[in-house]
């Protein structure tokens, strides 16, 4: 696979290439085409693998698509990343902007530390990602000022440290709360509960493991 057959949109690929991002990565070789796809997945990756765009480049070429051609007005958030710390949370984001540059793709982060009402006033001004931590994004709920219906895709970003953490409740809320999107596992080991609570989640999820 490379980036130039992923049919990226152009700004989106200009972008890959301003960033450095000439060759996938072998994560982003397997994740890429079946994230465009639509599977339901869980990744045993590492950081330092390139996981991060291989979950970003194709919610951005979709919510691209989605903004420009159906969708135009931006009231609901069509993505949300859920990982375990507002530092991963603010370096996932970061990405996010430097590949969406130019395109109808903005980010929103609901994460502790900073004021709640603020991040809210970001997600309903339009976002397309959401970008959150599991404690947040479970406030964010029971507050319930954003419709998270249009949501077609979750990724669950270090799903083992979610867990480790007892976050599972929150991960279930927020499933919960959608409308059966898309999920994608991230997890730097696979034990046999994370692989259970992957397959009770994804029903029959492809498992990509480096
Ligand atoms: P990650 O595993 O997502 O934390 O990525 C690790 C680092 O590799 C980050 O600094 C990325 O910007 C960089 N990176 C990821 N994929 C590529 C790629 N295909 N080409 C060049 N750098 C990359």
């Amino acid at each position: 696979m490379e980036f130039a057959n992923c049919n990226f949109p152009e700004k989106l690929q200009s972008n890959l290439e301003l960033a450095g991002y000439a060759i996938p990565t072998p994560v982003q070789m397997q994740v890429i085409p079946a994230a465009l796809k639509g599977c339901n997945i869980l990744v045993r990756a590492d950081t330092g693998s390139g996981k991060t765009a291989a979950f970003l480049l194709p919610i951005i070429a979709k919510c691209s698509v989605v903004r420009s051609c159906f969708i135009k007005e931006r009231t609901k958030p069509l993505a949300i990343v859920m990982t375990p710390t507002r530092e991963l949370c603010a370096q996932i984001e970061e990405q996010a902007k430097v590949f969406g540059k130019g395109l109808p793709f903005k980010t929103g982060l609901v994460v502790g530390g900073d004021a709640m009402p603020q991040q809210v006033y970001r997600i309903k001004q339009g976002v397309e990602l959401v970008v959150g931590t599991p404690g947040r994004l479970v406030d964010l709920l029971a507050r319930n000022p954003v419709d998270l219906d249009d949501v077609f895709v979750l990724v669950l970003d270090e799903v083992d440290c979610i867990l480790e953490r007892g976050f599972r409740d929150h991960v279930m809320q927020v499933i919960q709360a959608l409308s059966q999107p898309q999920i994608m596992m991230f997890s730097a080991t696979v034990p046999s509960n994370i692989e259970k609570f992957a397959s009770s989640l994804l029903k029959v999820p492809l498992i990509i493991s480096f």
